[in-house]
């Protein structure tokens, strides 16, 4: 199921960023610095995307079967939801933000000290740019983020200059 809201960039972004608060969440992630999408960045990620007009904010919302793992679930459901983000963005001139870090390459490049070969192609998550994730989905979706049920959820956005109409189910489908 994907539950979705979409947001006027600029006063979301008043209320949900917080850079030096999420980011010291990221660094005890075993990705800190060892993906080009992760922090630690130079700049802040957010002068990059400030000029978007809207956010649409997207969950991912399924249940798996008590012999699988959440981090399975999880990396079964990234496999399709990020081919269905590319779609997504090509359709709606928009540009996708991601549930987690890049896995265009495994491992990525970064680990190597080589460079990105394809940093066109980079897309970043909320919480990299600094957004409180558990925040918006608790404020604006009555939702909850829970490692020990067996709910998962997978969170990520599209920025556009324009109001999206389109439904993300409409590109899933394709994949699953
Ligand atoms: S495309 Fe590959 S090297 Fe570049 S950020 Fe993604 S995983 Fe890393």
């Amino acid at each position: 199921m994907i539950i979705s809201k979409q947001f006027n960039f600029d006063e979301f972004t008043k209320k949900y960023l917080n850079e030096p608060l999420v980011h010291s969440y990221c660094k005890s992630c075993e990705n800190y610095n060892l993906n080009y999408s992760c922090p630690d960045h130079k700049d802040s990620l957010i002068e990059k995307y400030k000029n978007y007009k809207y956010i649409t904010v997207f969950i991912y919302k399924d249940t798996y079967d008590q012999f699988v793992t959440h981090e399975d679930a999880y990396w079964n459901a990234r496999n399709f939801i990020d081919k269905a983000i590319f779609d997504f963005e090509k359709e709606t001139n928009s540009i996708g933000l991601i549930p987690g870090k890049c896995i265009l390459c495994n491992p990525c490049l970064k680990t190597l000290d080589e460079p990105c070969p394809t940093p066109e192609l980079i897309r970043h998550s909320l919480e990299t740019i600094g957004f409180h994730v558990s925040n918006i989905i608790e404020n604006e979706f009555n939702e909850k983020l829970e490692w020990d049920t067996k709910i998962l959820h997978l969170v990520f956005a599209a920025l556009s200059n324009q109001p999206i109409t389109a439904k993300f189910d409409d590109f899933l489908k394709f994949y699953i």
